[in-house]
């Protein structure tokens, strides 16, 4: 797989499928009502069934699996997204976040968690 470059950001990054980032300790998922609602669809349930087994109460999170794992993390030796398709913009987009360019902890964090991404060379 060609690693992903994003301007701005120094570091490449090509999943290698530990699934790490589906399980950081404190972590959680944001949804959007219209990525629940296709959740929700990929899964064949009502929107209401969905939100009380999978968000949290405030209707914008999902809930969590055992111990801090996303509670669609699928178990294997590659792990993988059971809602692969449809996971929420939040997932599709990592580890390329704008707060993780403002925020060096959060980069460190996101660094250290995850072996898909390499640092490029400085300048
Ligand atoms: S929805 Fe899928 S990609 Fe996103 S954290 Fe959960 S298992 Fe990972």
């Amino acid at each position: 797989m060609t690693p992903q470059r994003v301007a701005g950001f120094p570091f490449t990054f090509a999943c290698r499928r530990s699934g790490n980032c589906c399980a950081i300790p404190g972590g959680f998922v944001r949804v959007t009502a219209d990525e629940a609602q296709s959740i929700a669809a990929h899964l064949g349930l009502e929107p209401a069934v969905f939100a009380r087994r999978y968000l949290r109460p405030d209707g914008e999170r999902l809930v969590d699996g055992l111990g801090s794992r996303c509670v669609f993390l699928r178990d294997g030796a590659e792990a993988g997204c059971s809602i692969y398709p449809v996971r929420p913009a939040k997932c599709r987009t990592w580890p390329f976040w704008p707060e993780v360019l403002a925020d060096p902890a959060l980069r460190r964090l996101v660094e250290r968690t995850c072996p898909g991404i390499e640092p490029l060379a400085q300048d």
